[in-house]
């Protein structure tokens, strides 16, 4: 099974699920790096705070995350300069600088046993056909104030044609972080419930969440949900990928400090170390696909583990994980207030959500304060941008339009249940039905409805994790039909059908 290094290791936190019903100023929905720097903010500025977990803090996205900080963006600054503008691309790194800053802050006035260190941030070429793409990202880093030189060799075993160092930039055990802050909320302002998942939220002057065994009451509502729950156009806009990762122990050689990204890999790899009770681990991150669309998800482990092990001297992979990121058609990620008033939403933050996180915090903290934000107009939630995110809209909802054609008959996988073998799922036509249905290695048949539901789209099952993911906005459920992450708040209906 599928479990993260920075989830294994960091401890248990405990905290309770939701049993009554109260009232806060914000209700925050969500436990990442969004929510929980967002309660401290918010209940170190006095406001009263519940933060609403359906799992436990850090068990998301942030926990299988590489637990890099950086102000580069994995889309590329010169990307950003010719999109937007160089102002704009400015925002985005100044922002993200201050995010950064703000972390180290936090990690030294609470000494939070993170291993958060500042380390050289590495983007590289193994040939001269992504020369210029680097050549670019270091004039972009240059114009912004960031130390960046061109290197031609790394102090890691992989031959390459040219590569950009930009240094001081930072690296943490994520889930270790985000358990530290949330031990140091004002305790006085601050309840947060593990296990307490919300599946209604109910909008008025005073927005109600409901949890199985208890409601909030609150005039504002933070969705640190990673992607909005519910139904929002701006879902036509950010697209989910899943990511593959692995940690193994080096046996031999030492991993230098750093953030090493290839542009150029097959899987766009991204390496770093980590080092526990004495043991090095090198962390290797890369290979995505949409959601819901890989026809084997386990192959991406194992391409991980064979291009690993060509240049490093590796152990057995002690640690493997998946996660998932959403893409902006535009670029650029939406933080802000929702369409629906005094709810918040962070979002679109690709694979730099670590910062993204943070700064979406510094930003609510602000706007619910009533300060000004120098950073809000540009991730503003509600722009509309159909020039700069045209390509990426039109290509991706063609792709959506598709999955719904997957609703009609005979297009599913199987036409009988007879053709689920142990340990495999597959959507089945049973009787006018669509049917999302797994067979356990004890040959017992779980049924549940194949329409997500979320918008109804058919969901697809995903090998490697044992769940079923949905293609179109990226909600995923456990084989008992629960939500584990997604725009989704109910499960996937449960149906009664043997075989
Ligand atoms: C493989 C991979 C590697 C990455 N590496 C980096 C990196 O090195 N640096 C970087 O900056 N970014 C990285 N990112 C991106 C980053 O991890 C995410 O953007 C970030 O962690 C998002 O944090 P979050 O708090 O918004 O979401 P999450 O961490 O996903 O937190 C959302 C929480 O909401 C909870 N939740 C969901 N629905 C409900 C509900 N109905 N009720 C209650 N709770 C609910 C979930 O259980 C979850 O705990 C990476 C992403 C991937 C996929």
């Amino acid at each position: 099974m599928t479990t993260s290094l920075w989830k294994s290791i960091s401890p248990q936190t405990g905290y309770p699920y939701l049993t009554e019903e109260i009232e806060v100023d914000v209700a925050i929905v969500g436990a990442g790096i969004t929510g929980i720097t967002s309660a401290y903010l918010l209940s170190r500025s006095g406001k009263k705070v519940a933060v609403l977990e359906s799992g436990e803090v850090a068990g998301g996205t942030t926990g299988g995350s590489t637990g890099n900080l950086y102000s580069m963006i994995d889309k590329r600054l010169h990307h950003i300069q010719s999109k937007w503008d160089k102002e704009t691309a400015g925002k985005v790194t100044r922002s993200r600088t201050a995010a950064v800053d703000l972390v180290e802050k936090l990690v030294q006035k609470h000494e939070i046993d993170c291993q958060f260190k500042r380390v050289p941030w590495y983007l590289f070429s193994e040939t001269n056909e992504k020369d210029l793409t680097i050549e670019k990202e270091m004039r972009a880093a240059a114009d912004y104030g960031l130390e960046a030189k061109m290197l031609y060799e790394l102090p890691i075993p992989i031959k390459v044609s040219q590569a950009l160092k930009v240094e001081n930039q930072a690296q943490f055990d994520p889930a270790a972080f985000v358990k530290g802050l949330a031990a140091n909320c004002d305790p006085r302002n601050c309840r947060i419930f593990e296990n307490s998942p919300v599946h209604e939220i109910e909008k008025g002057e005073i927005h109600v969440l409901s949890t199985p065994h208890g409601k909030v009451r609150a005039k504002n509502v933070i969705l640190a949900t990673h992607t909005p729950k519910g139904i929002y156009a701006l879902q036509t806009a950010i697209y989910p990928y899943r990511e593959y990762a692995i940690a193994a122990r080096l046996k031999s050689g030492e991993f230098p400090e750093g953030i090493f990204w290839d542009t150029e890999a097959e899987f766009h790899h991204s390496l770093r170390s980590f080092s526990k009770d004495a043991e090095q681990y090198l962390v290797v991150v890369g290979g995505h696909h949409k959601v819901g669309k890989a026809e084997d998800n386990q192959h991406f482990f194992d391409n991980l583990e064979q291009s690993a092990r060509k240049y490093f001297d590796l152990g057995p992979v002690d640690f493997k994980w998946s996660a998932q990121h959403y893409k902006p058609a535009d670029g650029l990620p939406f933080i802000g207030e929702s369409p629906d008033e005094r709810i918040y939403l962070a979002t679109g933050f690709s694979t730099d959500g670590l910062i993204y996180g943070v700064l979406s915090a510094m930003i609510f903290a602000d706007l619910l304060n009533g300060r000004e934000n120098e950073w809000v107009s540009t991730y503003d939630s509600g722009r509309f941008t159909p020039v700069k995110s045209a390509k990426e809209y039109l290509k991706e909802n063609i792709q959506v339009m598709k999955e719904y054609l997957k609703v009609l008959p005979g297009t599913s996988d199987a036409d009988d249940f007879s053709e689920v073998d142990a340990g495999e799922g597959k959507v089945v036509d049973h009787d006018g039905q669509k049917l999302a249905v797994y067979r356990d290695e004890e040959g017992e048949v779980h049924c549940l409805s194949a329409f997500c539901s979320h918008m109804y789209c058919v969901v697809d099952w995903n090998n490697a994790e044992k769940t079923w993911d949905c293609p179109c906005h990226g909600s995923r459920f456990k084989i008992n039909g629960e939500v584990i992450e997604g725009p989704a708040l109910k499960p996937l209906e449960q149906k009664d059908f043997t075989s």
